[in-house]
């Protein structure tokens, strides 16, 4: 209802209410004192009847019930108490009285009439406010003669003005083009008779701005055998918007937790670089010499040389590896070997694993099927999760300090990976708190590694989880799914 609706005016001024309803019975009056010597009974029942109905629908109750006392006591004294003989009086009273009953009951309806429009229009209100606060619009739309109907949010989400008639084209023309055809695939679902379903889309707006849209249909099929496709549509922008820019700052943390541990472990790295690095110097310096002798031994220097390329390819793996972990990379399923993986990941650990005097135990399953995930990110969790165990294991004296990675396949369609140490352990309770953000016991720590292995490990459909051994240290599991 507009804003300057009569029933709106009227509420705000409670004068003029009661002047319209007495204005009214007046007027009904002279209009029946003018028309009665021309007719053969008095119009005045009728016409006041409508003036009390006015009054009352403009007014409400207070007026309703002034206009029908005035037109009683009008009707008591021209048509009753001025035409006839006071012995006329008791005859007319239950014309006087039929009068006051049908017009308490003509304001009676009224009233009635304007609290059931006053709740419809309160519950209308609190529709539009719920819509426009939960960014969600409601649409209908009749099969059989195409007739669209939209809620005003639905008109504001497509950015419509909300005199234009809804039709399918304009739809279309709203839809993000790469997304047209699956929308059209979706409503020919209900088309097809399928009576819920719920799907998301892009609108591509004029100004370039992009919406995403959560669609639920419901197919409504009356009793006249009529079919109406009723559902609601829901702006998620914010939350995809908020989605998408947490997922990119989740990824540039994993870079940079990557980044740290390679910072950790650079010292190592460089260290096992420089060992092909010499070693290609050596072995270069003694093929010089067999090729200088009087008599050149060809085939030693072509050993030298052969050696010469597997210590430069090792090196090259070694480099490759790094660069793979520091470069930004988005995630990128495919089938991956995992056993070739952890082997990739156990290269770039191993260096820091000796400095520790750690050793590495290799315990892998063999003929396992191949794993979906992501390299990069599969190999930052095996990483972690090594390091953190050559850390925990770097002040133990008491025992062997033995790192050992095993896989196994629990289920046909999971691979489990196990990471075990014999380091400090922790505390058993609270083992859950290891992967929360932020949670470290080292100087020097960022509590964001595990917290990453979890999310990668999640993000992959797997589950990660630590255990205290029986003996000392601790085991970190992961289980991630076959390639299907
Ligand atoms: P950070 O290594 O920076 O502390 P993490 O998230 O990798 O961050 O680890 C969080 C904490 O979990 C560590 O500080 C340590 O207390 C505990 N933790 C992780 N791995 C082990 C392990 N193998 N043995 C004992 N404690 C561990």
């Amino acid at each position: 209802m507009s804003q300057s609706s009569p029933l709106q005016w009227a509420r705000r001024s409670a004068f003029v209410n009661y002047a319209v309803a007495g204005l009214s019975v007046v007027a009904a009056l002279v209009a029946a004192l003018l028309l009665e010597p021309h007719m053969h009974s008095s119009p005045f029942v009728s016409l006041s009847l409508c003036a009390i109905m006015f009054g009352a629908w403009f007014g409400g109750l207070g007026p309703g019930l002034l206009a029908t006392a005035l037109s009683v006591a009008a009707f008591t004294y021209y048509f009753v108490l001025q035409t006839g003989s006071s012995e006329a009086v008791p005859t007319d009273l239950p014309r006087v009285v039929l009068l006051a009953v049908a017009a308490l009951f003509v304001v009676w309806l009224n009233v009635a009439r304007r609290v059931a429009e006053g709740a419809l229009r309160r519950s209308e209100a609190y529709l539009a406010d719920a819509q426009r606060l939960s960014h969600t619009g409601s649409f209908g739309w009749k099969i059989a003669s195409g007739d669209i109907v939209w809620s005003k949010e639905t008109y504001r989400i497509f950015g419509v003005d909300e005199t234009v008639k809804p039709t399918l084209d304009l739809i279309l023309q709203r839809v993000h083009p790469d997304d047209r055809e699956f929308v059209l695939h979706e409503i020919d679902r209900a088309a097809l008779g399928e009576p819920d379903y719920e799907y998301e889309h892009r609108l591509l707006m004029p100004d370039g701005a992009i919406k995403h849209l959560t669609v639920r249909t419901h197919l409504a099929k009356y009793e006249s055998g009529e079919a109406e496709l009723v559902g609601a549509l829901m702006d998620v922008t914010a939350t995809r918007e908020a989605q998408e820019a947490l997922h990119t700052a989740q990824a540039e943390l994993a870079r940079v937790t990557r980044v740290t541990a390679l910072g950790q472990m650079s010292a190592s790295i460089a260290h096992e670089v420089n060992q092909p690095l010499a070693s290609i110097a050596t072995t270069a310096a003694a093929a010089s010499r067999w090729l200088n002798r009087e008599v050149p031994e060809v085939d030693e220097a072509r050993a030298c040389v052969n050696h010469i390329v597997e210590e430069a390819d090792r090196a090259a793996e070694l480099i490759r590896s790094v660069r793979d972990l520091a470069r930004r990379a988005d995630p990128e399923l495919i089938p991956l070997d995992i056993n070739e993986l952890i082997g990739e990941a156990v290269a770039l650990v191993k260096p820091e694993a000796l400095r520790h005097w750690v050793t590495v135990q290799l315990q892998l399953a063999s003929g396992l099927p191949l794993v979906r995930g992501d390299r990069v990110q599969l190999q930052q969790v095996i990483i972690n999760l090594a390091i953190n165990g050559v850390q925990a294991m770097s002040t133990v004296t008491d025992r062997a300090r033995v790192l050992t990675i095993r896989t196994e396949q629990p289920e046909s369609d999971q691979m489990l990976v196990a990471v075990q140490d014999a380091g400090i352990g922790t505390e058993p309770e609270g083992l859950d708190r290891l992967f929360s953000a932020f949670y470290t016991t080292k100087p020097d720590g960022m509590g964001m590694g595990l917290s990453i292995c979890r999310s990668i490990i999640e993000a992959h459909g797997g589950r990660v989880w630590a255990s205290r051994n029986i003996g000392s240290g601790m085991t970190f599991q992961f289980t991630v799914s076959a390639y299907r």
